[in-house]
């Protein structure tokens, strides 16, 4: 838990979020401003900045974000997405608690902005 951080006060229930998933170590819930008709983020519930502050002992946790971002998408119907995560603000990080967006149901664009 880090004071600072607004998704550690959504993983505490501090600030509201609808949430789609939650287990003892995930959280997915949908973005408060979508950029896609599916967009949703999944973060671990230990705070962690971003993937550079990941360690070998992340690799399960990174691993499941994934692939339960992926299955989350699938049970809503979404068969094809995107996975972004922002590291740092000039790849556009804004939020520094590490997360998967998951982006669908419309064409997307390469390269990214
Ligand atoms: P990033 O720019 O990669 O750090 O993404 C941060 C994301 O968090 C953006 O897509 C925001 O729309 C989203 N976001 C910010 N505040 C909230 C919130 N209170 N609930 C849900 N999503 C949020
Ligand atoms: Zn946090």
């Amino acid at each position: 838990m880090n004071d600072n951080c607004l998704f550690c006060k959504i993983i505490q229930g501090q600030i509201p979020a609808t949430k789609l998933y939650e287990d003892a170590d995930i959280l997915a819930f949908a973005d408060i401003s979508p950029q896609a008709p599916t967009h949703f983020l999944v973060i671990p519930k230990r705070h962690l900045s971003g993937p550079s502050a990941a360690s070998e002992a992340d690799e399960a946790l990174l691993g499941k974000i994934m692939r339960v971002g992926a299955e989350i998408a699938k049970n809503q119907g979404v068969e094809q997405f995107r996975l972004v995560i922002n590291n740092g603000a000039e790849a556009g990080q804004t939020v520094f608690h590490l997360h998967l967006h998951v982006l669908g149901g419309r064409p997307m664009t390469w390269p990214p902005g």
